[in-house]
């Protein structure tokens, strides 16, 4: 009788144990993230189950059934989420290599979890915290009762991150972003203050962000992010290379631009946008203007993407002609936007909106489609002018771009070498090798390439000679006194002849004056043009006014 009790008690026993051991190997299955680690963990319990199942069955002693008890208890804590108390001492001193390896297991689970949400919380390039931890211990010093609310955030983005990884790769990329987090760490680290360290982030990208607590004014605010700006404006030094690249910062203040960290976090944003819109490698600090600003941005640019799908953009062309004869050499198509107000506007009001958005991308497309079909017009009915279209750096800088044109010059049957390519001294001097690589085919395939706007950036001449170039375009502000300022006169004719000798041609661009071409004819100039001669026309208009030239140019010669 006494027999089949303890039988009965130890069947009990085991039944319990693997009851618990289920519960146990349940709640690691969902509190571990990653597959593996749930099969490892899976299997480690499932054969500690048993081997708790077979002892409480096949080793019927009290000491040892009070010991298997204790552990069932044990393993049931887990559900109040109990990991880290010990094995019970019953189960230490009757089966301690039992109780070693329950210690083991839980410090395996431990480790595992702690993994696990590391993941989750840092950014496994720079270690930083990520978003997600950013968000969390910002509110956390948001909120917490009797700190000092006056805090600053900054809001950090590389300026020209994206060309570092398109022309050094991604890993080049990572190192620098390496070096950036490495950079604020010492920001924060001198900037910190007795107990209560900045917090810093990286964001997503080449976006970081920074939480300075105890921040008395804008001020000292603005110290802090001129700070930053002079660590991360200093070159990065990568392999044997030396990158030049700068941030743009924008800083918001708790309480006063918001005292919840979402308003405080777009606060930043917006004076991080304006940052970068005035020229970027600068901070700026928020102020309510701003927002009215990029408001305005904002809906302009849903405006423009109305546009694109309404079909509200027309090209205009504009001659140019050549200096020596008059005759006309080419058109340059610039976009028009017919605005549902009846207004057309200009190029000039719109273009730099859509060059800070993914939509320049889209409109330069539709540019090449509308300027391809319409160089095929032109060659069906005999004209042998060139017609030239504007790039924005952004298509440009689009590792698709080539293969795009072709294709779209290919499907259009427009002949190439009447097509000519126009972009400015900017990104020329950007350009990467495979661009420069690029440009020389399309160049042997007959499109000539212009660069524009020449005389508004800083040009590097050695860069300059190393162009795939046809010709160069003087810019408007080169020309404007060309005609009553002598100084202007000699630069531009000492422009002209360096530009000869580099075996390219010159075109005068915004010409407004008889008196302005007739100085840019006797310098040298190849071909103008600009207001005099004519502004941008619809194409039926253009077509007319070229027709009217040329017959106009025969009876003369006649
Ligand atoms: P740009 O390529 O240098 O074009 C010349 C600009 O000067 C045009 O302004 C033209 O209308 C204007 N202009 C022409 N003659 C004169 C003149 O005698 N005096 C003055 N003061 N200005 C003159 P628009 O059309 O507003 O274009 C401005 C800029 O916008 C262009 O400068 C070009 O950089 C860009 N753009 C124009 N069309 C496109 C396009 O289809 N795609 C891209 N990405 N950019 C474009
Ligand atoms: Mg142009
Ligand atoms: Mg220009």
């Amino acid at each position: 009788m006494r027999e089949h009790l303890a039988r009965f008690g130890n069947i009990l026993t085991s039944v319990c144990a693997g009851i618990a051991s289920f519960v146990f190997t349940l709640v690691a299955f969902l509190m571990l993230k990653d597959l593996g680690e749930q099969i490892m963990a899976s299997v480690t319990i499932g054969l500690f189950a048993l081997a708790i199942v077979w002892l409480a069955y096949e080793r019927p002693n009290s000491g040892q059934a009070r010991a298997i008890s204790a552990l069932v208890e044990r393993l049931l804590a887990v559900r109040s989420g109990d990991l880290t108390s010990p094995a019970p001492l019953a189960l230490q001193r009757e089966m301690p290599a039992l109780a070693a390896a329950v210690d083991g297991l839980f410090e395996q689970v431990r480790s595992n979890l702690d993994n696990v949400s590391a993941m989750a919380l840092y950014d496994p390039v720079t270690s930083l915290p990520n978003r997600i931890h950013f968000r969390r211990e910002a509110d956390r010093m948001l909120h917490d009762e009797g700190a000092d609310r006056r805090l600053a955030l900054l809001f950090i983005d590389l300026d020209g991150f994206k060309e570092v990884n398109d022309s050094l790769g991604h890993a080049a990329g990572d190192q620098v972003l390496v070096l950036v987090a490495n950079r604020l760490r010492a920001v924060a680290k001198s900037e910190g203050k007795s107990g209560s360290q900045p917090l810093l982030a990286r964001l997503a990208g080449d976006e970081f962000t920074m939480l300075f607590p105890e921040v008395r004014d804008s001020r000292e605010a603005e110290r802090i992010a001129r700070r930053a700006l002079a660590a991360l404006n200093t070159p990065y030094e990568n392999s044997d290379q030396l990158i030049d690249m700068g941030a743009s910062i924008g800083v918001a203040l708790c309480p006063r631009h918001g005292s919840e960290l979402t308003g405080l976090m777009k606060a930043a944003d917006i004076a991080m946008y304006h940052a970068k819109a005035s020229g970027r490698s600068q901070y700026c600090l928020y102020h309510p203007r701003l927002a009215a600003a990029f408001e305005k941005k904002s809906q302009t640019e849903r405006s423009l993407r109305e546009a694109l799908a309404n079909d509200e953009f027309e090209l205009a062309f504009q001659p140019q002609l050549c200096a020596r004869t008059g005759a006309v050499l080419a058109g340059e198509a610039l976009i028009r936007w017919n605005h549902p107000s009846g207004e057309v506007r200009l190029a000039e009001s719109f273009i730099s909106v859509a060059e800070e958005s993914s939509l320049i991308v889209d409109i330069g497309d539709w540019v090449i489609e509308s300027v391809a079909a319409a160089l095929k017009r032109w060659h069906d009915c005999g004209m042998t002018q060139r017609l030239a279209f504007n790039i924005s750096a952004r298509h440009f800088s689009r590792p698709d771009f080539f293969k795009r044109l072709r294709a779209e010059v290919a499907r259009s049957g427009a002949p190439a070498w009447l097509l000519e390519l126009e972009f400015t001294e900017a990104v020329a001097m950007n350009c990467s090798p495979a661009t420069i690589t690029e440009l020389v085919s399309l160049r042997a395939e007959g499109v000539s390439i212009a660069l524009d706007d020449f005389g508004t950036g800083l040009s590097n001449l050695r860069r300059l000679k190393d162009m795939p170039l046809d010709r160069v375009k003087l810019d408007e502000s080169l020309i404007r006194e060309i005609d009553t300022s002598e100084s202007t006169r000699t630069i531009v004719a000492a422009l002209i002849h360096l530009i000869h000798g580099l075996g390219y041609q010159v075109v005068g661009e915004g010409v407004e004056r008889q008196e302005q071409f007739e100085v840019l004819r006797a310098i040298g100039c190849d071909a103008v043009q600009g207001y005099v001669f004519a502004e941008a026309l619809i194409e039926s208009d253009f077509l007319a006014w070229v027709r009217r030239r040329e017959k106009r140019l025969q009876t003369a010669s006649a």
